[in-house]
């Protein structure tokens, strides 16, 4: 069977289009778009994705500003400088980069976010809207899979997905989104988990399959229809001794022996990572958005 890619760089390139013109219309209202970034400490993959956060805010003209704070900031300190940017009206759009350190209560900190300011769509508030079919924001990994499917013109409607991974970034609300009416949607949904007995026997029903594991390599041939649709949204680094770095980036999906088996599938890397930030980009927007709105309308 020959097999499509799903390029998440080119959709997320021409969604950057369309991000930008957003960006243009907030200008020539003379609006201005601050992003905040919150890093404690300096967990190396926590940097790296700050630091892609940051450059893509320049590549588009959106003002960002990271606040590095130590591994050893109390609760009560990220709570008040969560607090000074809720109330910050030069600043629309706030992001506490996850994991925190051990000490700190994470549910405590996305809790204390402005749900009007909460681009990453882990507030209570966006996720029970969300769930309702009446979002504000939309999680970025989930919205990002399901623009790819959209703008790859793969038919959801009435079609089997079946989520491998039930997370509270990826695999939760993306059955809940999937399964919502609308465009992109309008799915008979199944999640599966460590703990669901027969696991091929419900991955290999699916018509949409989307792994979002964290096990390289996990799903294999065996496992998928003929013909399905494979969403990869691993990203696991292996050992590679052929790679300069010794070390390589890999999905869920054995794309070795899948690809031959299915209609489409998406790479890692180049598939759903590139949407991800794509769409938290298109969440700052949104935040901005509102928040001129709303000054327009007091
Ligand atoms: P997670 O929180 O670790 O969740 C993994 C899920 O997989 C859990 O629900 C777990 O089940 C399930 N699972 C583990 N072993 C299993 C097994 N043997 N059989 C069936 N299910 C099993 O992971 P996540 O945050 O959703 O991330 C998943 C992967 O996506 C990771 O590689 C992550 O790096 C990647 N990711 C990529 C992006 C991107 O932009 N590309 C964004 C987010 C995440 P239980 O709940 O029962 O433990």
């Amino acid at each position: 069977m020959s097999c499509t890619l799903i390029k998440g760089n080119e959709i997320a390139s021409e969604l950057y289009g369309e991000i930008k013109d957003r960006i243009d219309a907030l200008r020539s209202n003379g609006h201005s778009l601050c992003l905040a970034f919150v890093l404690l400490g300096n967990d190396p993959a926590s940097e790296v994705y700050v630091r892609m956060k940051d450059k893509k805010c320049a590549e588009l003209g959106i003002a960002s500003t990271t606040f590095r704070m130590p591994y050893d900031t109390t609760e009560e300190q990220l709570l008040r400088k969560i607090d000074e940017l809720n109330r910050d009206k030069n600043i629309q759009g706030m992001l506490v980069q996850l994991p925190l350190p051990k000490h700190i209560d994470e549910d405590k900190i996305i809790n204390a976010i402005d749900p009007m300011k909460d681009v990453d769509c882990f507030h209570p508030y966006n996720v029970g809207r969300m769930l309702i079919g009446k979002p504000l924001f939309l999680p970025a990994t989930p919205a990002g899979i399901q623009q790819m499917l959209i703008r790859s013109k793969i038919e959801t409607a009435g079609k089997h997905v079946v989520i491998v991974g039930r997370s509270n970034i990826v695999g939760k609300p993306l059955a809940a989104m999937l399964m919502q009416r609308g465009k992109g949607a309008d799915s008979t949904v199944t999640v599966v988990h460590s703990m669901t007995g027969n696991l091929s026997k419900i991955t290999s029903q699916a018509d949409i399959l989307v792994a979002a594991v964290g096990k390289p390599n996990f799903i294999t041939a065996d496992m998928v229809k003929e013909g399905a649709v494979v969403i990869d949204v691993g990203t696991n680094e292996i050992d590679d001794p052929s790679s300069p770095k010794g070390k390589r980036l890999v999905g869920d999906v054995d794309m070795e022996s899948v690809k031959d088996k299915v209609s489409a599938i998406t790479p890692v890397p180049g598939g759903v990572g590139p949407m991800t930030i794509c769409m938290l980009m298109s969440n700052a927007v949104a935040a901005a958005e509102y928040a001129f709105s709303n000054q327009a309308q007091k």
